[in-house]
């Protein structure tokens, strides 16, 4: 019964003319069409060690009222506050160094849960998290390294090197940094964190040990020195893991007391929610943090004067001195960015350009748009999976259909991907998706694309040599005789999002090309993530958007192809029954492995652009459309860096490196400050 697909296909072979001649009419792929980015100018690039080095200053400098602060006893000075080496942040090659001073204002939808990060609660998504907590390494920024190296940059470690073999990474930390409360910083934070958090089940963490590779073990050298061994050589992927939300310490001296191993007289429940929002200020390693907090109002944060970064002169950063979120709604966001009354706001939902843009031309319009490369794509997965959520002979011989390569390519070429593209939003935003990597990356080539083209006459043509014939005259073709389903119409679910607009104008859009080609699809809209539907495997076809994952694979590599039982989303196993993997795969997951223990970043792209070959040669899902962003951001901030991405290893405001943004002071009563002069801590 299993092996009725294969069985059609050689019939269909040998029954001779009829069949050939189906076969003569199937559209061989084209060169990917050539299509022009939105980016305007040259993207910025910055070598690694230009963009950041850590080195010692022969002296330092702070706002005019720190000083102050300083003179009066109630903060040591500058230098004594700072590493013994600061992090130096490159400014020349935006606008350059700036003036102390001045507001950013977001808006965002989300609230704190909480300020005990470590034990997975959010500070606030819309990247308060990114901005409050800092990490061993850094990756938001490396969307800009030249192509030389890419790699994560410094943040709470210094340095690292890999032994002769590969399999242990020594890092040095910054040495002498303090948290925003003056408490020393030291291996003890980040040793708190991975035994006592991490390593440790009892505690909801965001991450496993087993996210840096199975086996992987972490140990303190010394005060300043921590050592990680892995069982596979140079993984340098395992590097990216340690940025942002994975490897990001909170203060030991605070919360050890309050952890159960430390205190018996308090439970794992108390300590995950031990520092409610309300508590104040927290404590960091941020350029800035909260020191107010209004419920569904506004939270207000300041520059930590402990701050381990400073400019090319020793000014420390930020420059600005007050960062605030209106705690309100994701619309509310681009309305009020729109209006001028905040500052900040990613244009994502192509059903909005036009709009935004219509208005960006009157000469009010307060803010600068600049444009990234395509980095959120569209997709059909089809679900690959004979092990996951299979629960009757239908899924079984639907999740067989959807593992036959002439399937997945008749649906690609029932596919007008510019004819999709133009419904969504006229002119030239919006191009065809093969599927796969996006083009518009460090490492993106037309020619790691196998493209399909829009041809429904090879849609039926090779719904046809599989057997299926539309015997009813409905216009949906039947399942083959020889199949559990024989005679039935070929419909298959579609789940999407009715969160997202364009979510929801695709899955229309989707159905009827479907249709034209004689597939029936049932439409199942979920008003949350498709997550939740696609962790459970219970699902034909789902549309999903898909972004960080295509555009910066190194630090995803798990979500590109079967290398976890859990991944990726289309082709999901159980850790009782992993993935039967299709031949193509194993030569993804070999790829892959190449790409993980490979060093060099241009041998890396080269491997990647391999993987993209094989996955879009194979239709591993069905590419829809390929949709620009653009970070939308007032007029009066200096040294945001042209090109800046709304998403790549990060959001767009961590992309444009917030701490170095600044004001001109004769724009800096355009905003106003809530809380001059105060400082963390400080009365
Ligand atoms: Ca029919």
């Amino acid at each position: 019964m299993k092996r009725w697909l294969s069985c059609v296909a050689v019939a269909a072979l040998v029954l001779g003319q009829g069949s050939w001649a189906s076969a003569q009419q199937i559209a061989d792929p084209i060169p990917y069409p050539p299509v022009k980015s939105m980016q305007q100018g040259t993207r910025l690039q910055v070598p690694h060690g230009k963009l950041m080095r850590v080195e010692a200053l022969a002296s330092y400098n702070e706002p005019d009222w720190v000083k102050n602060l300083v003179a009066e006893g109630k903060l040591p000075p500058v230098k004594d506050r700072l590493p013994e080496k600061p992090i130096i942040v490159d400014t020349s090659s935006v606008e350059g160094t700036g003036v102390y001073g001045g507001v950013l204002r977001h808006v965002t939808g989300s609230r704190p849960q909480g300020w005990n990060w470590m034990a997975g609660l959010s500070l606030g998504s819309g990247t308060l998290d990114e901005l409050l907590t800092m990490c061993l390494v850094r990756s938001g920024p490396s969307w800009m390294l030249t192509p030389d190296k890419v790699e994560p940059l410094p943040q709470l470690a210094t340095s690292w090197n890999w032994s002769a073999d590969g399999k242990q990474l020594t890092m040095e930390l910054l040495r002498g940094a303090k948290w925003s409360d003056g408490d020393p910083f030291d291996a003890d934070d980040i040793m708190f964190m991975w035994d006592d958090n991490i390593s440790d089940t009892n505690v909801p963490a965001w991450v496993r040990p087993g996210a840096f590779g199975q086996g992987t073990k972490l140990e303190k050298v010394d005060a300043y020195t921590i050592r990680w061994t892995f069982q596979e050589p140079f993984p340098v992927p395992a590097l990216f893991q340690m940025s942002f939300r994975k490897v990001c310490p909170g203060p030991s001296h605070v919360l050890k007391p309050l952890h159960p191993k430390y205190n018996k007289d308090t439970t794992y429940d108390a300590y995950v929610n031990s520092l409610k929002p309300e508590k104040m200020p927290w404590v960091t390693m941020a350029p800035w943090t909260v020191v107010r907090y209004q419920p569904d109002q506004m939270m207000v944060l300041r520059r930590n004067p402990y701050f381990f970064e400073v400019d090319e002169k020793g000014n420390q950063l930020p420059y600005l001195d007050e960062v605030q979120y209106k705690l309100s709604s994701w619309e509310d966001r681009i309305v009020q960015t729109a209006a001028g009354s905040a500052d900040y706001a990613n244009l994502e939902d192509a059903l909005t350009f036009l709009e935004t843009l219509r208005r960006a031309q009157a000469p009010e319009f307060p803010n600068k748009i600049s444009w990234g490369p395509r980095s959120l794509s569209w997709r059909v997965d089809l679900n690959l999976s004979k092990t996951c959520g299979v629960q009757n002979e239908r899924d079984k011989a639907v999740r067989e259909l959807n593992r036959t390569f002439e399937f997945r390519r008749a649906v690609t070429h029932a596919m007008d991907r510019e004819a999709l593209g133009q419904s969504l939003v006229r002119g030239p935003f919006i191009v065809p998706y093969a599927g796969g990597l996006h083009l518009e990356t460090d490492f993106g080539e037309p020619s790691m694309i196998v493209y399909y083209p829009y041809d429904p006459k090879s849609s039926k043509a090779l719904l046809a040599k599989l057997g299926f014939e539309d015997t009813d005259k409905d216009g949906i073709v039947n399942w083959p005789k020889q199949s559990p389903l024989a005679g039935q119409n070929l419909e298959l679910s579609l789940v999407y999002t009715s969160l997202h607009p364009m979510a929801v104008a695709l899955a229309e859009s989707v159905s009827t090309m479907m249709r034209e080609a004689g597939i029936r699809t049932i439409l199942r809209p979920v008003n949350q993530l498709v997550t939740t539907v696609t962790d459970r495997c219970q699902w034909d076809l789902v549309i999903d958007r898909g972004y960080r994952d295509f555009q910066v694979p190194v630090a995803n590599l798990e979500a590109l192809a079967p290398i976890t039982t859990q991944t990726p989303q289309w082709h999901r196993g159980t850790s009782e029954a992993p993935q039967q993997l299709l031949d193509f795969e194993k030569e993804l997951v070999q790829t892959l492995d190449a790409v993980r223990s490979t060093q060099d970043s241009k041998a890396r792209n080269e491997l990647l652009r391999k993987y993209n070959q094989i996955a879009t040669k194979n239709i591993y899902h069905v590419g829809l459309v390929s949709v620009p962003a653009a970070i939308v951001i007032n007029k009066r901030f200096k040294n945001v860096p042209p090109g800046a991405p709304v998403l790549a290893y990060q959001w767009g405001e961590e992309n444009i490196m917030r701490e170095r943004l600044w004001v001109a002071q004769s724009e800096q009563g355009k905003a106003v400050e809530l809380l001059p002069r105060v400082v963390p801590g400080i009365q």
